[in-house]
């Protein structure tokens, strides 16, 4: 299927690894130019490379940075300051007992899963919507559906940031700029096998057999692939998607219980 996206313009944040790797891998296969932002200068530069190798003609712009500071999102918007595509993604907030958190540790939580796309959407949409075109999906979590005791802090601040798209996206439509979120359940990345890895060597079994028991209750029975989730963004980021907006979209083998 042709998107009919060859030749736009995309940011990608937190994409050296796991889902935002997987969406800037789809975007370029589609013949994106994607600008990729991380932290860490080693693992963004592998990833840029193979998108270069995989895809000769898109053109890759590295950005290292951390994009929940004002000087990490300046830095990618000199970069790609025209967006057509914005993919906000960033890492979760770690996981705890409300009663140990202090403000500061929910004012990082806000800024990194609720300001931050709040910031990159105010810098980039209004481009979007005179260009009339624009795709812009946020990478949250099924958390958001069903929250986790233990991820109040992400379960606050995604919230917060679905309950302002969801009057946003209502608003830019009719530009055709369009604000989805997707909502992972457990996928195979870095930031689930880690832990995973260490539960199993705790109880001297495989990674392998960790994998499984971790998965048992999951409907699919089996860790998403990141791959999954890029080639569903990179859809809702194509011409013909342009009639979807205000929407979060489980991706999570069917996890979450409920009819609706
Ligand atoms: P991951 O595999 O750990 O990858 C995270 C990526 O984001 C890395 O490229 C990392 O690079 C980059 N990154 C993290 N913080 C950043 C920052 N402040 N600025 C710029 N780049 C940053 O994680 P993932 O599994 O893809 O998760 C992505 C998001 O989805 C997270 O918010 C996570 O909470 C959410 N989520 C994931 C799952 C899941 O099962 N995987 C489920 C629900 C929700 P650097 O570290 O070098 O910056």
């Amino acid at each position: 299927m042709d998107l009919g996206i060859k030749g736009r313009r995309a940011i990608v944040c937190a994409s050296s690894k796991g889902l935002g790797r997987a969406c800037a891998m789809a975007l370029a296969s589609e013949g994106v130019d994607v600008t990729l932002t991380a932290r860490g200068a080693e693992a963004l530069t592998a990833t840029a490379h193979e998108i270069r190798k995989a895809n000769p003609g898109v053109t890759v712009t590295e950005v290292v940075g951390d994009i929940t500071t004002p000087a990490g999102r300046e830095v990618v918007l000199k970069a790609c300051p025209d967006p057509d595509i914005l993919v906000n993604n960033a890492g979760g907030p770690p996981t705890g007992n409300f009663r140990d958190w202090t403000r500061d540790d929910w004012l990082k939580a806000l800024d990194a899963n609720m300001l931050t796309p709040i910031e990159l959407i105010k810098a980039t949409v209004d481009g979007m919507m005179a260009r009339k075109f624009g795709r812009i999906v946020n990478i949250t979590s099924c958390t958001v559906k069903a929250p986790i005791d233990s991820l109040g802090l992400s379960n606050g601040a995604r919230a917060g940031l679905t309950g302002f798209i969801a009057g946003l996206a209502r608003k830019t439509v009719i530009n055709n700029v369009t604000i989805n979120a997707l909502l992972p359940g457990p996928f195979a990345t870095d930031r689930t096998l880690g832990p995973a890895r260490a539960e199993a060597e705790k109880l001297g079994i495989t990674l392998e057999q960790r994998l499984v028991e971790r998965t048992k209750t999951n409907p699919a029975g089996r860790h998403g692939k990141p791959e999954e989730l890029g080639l569903f963004c990179a859809f809702l980021c194509g011409v013909n998607a342009g009639f979807i907006t205000g929407q979060n979209i489980l991706l999570d083998g069917g996890a979450y219980p409920g009819t609706l």
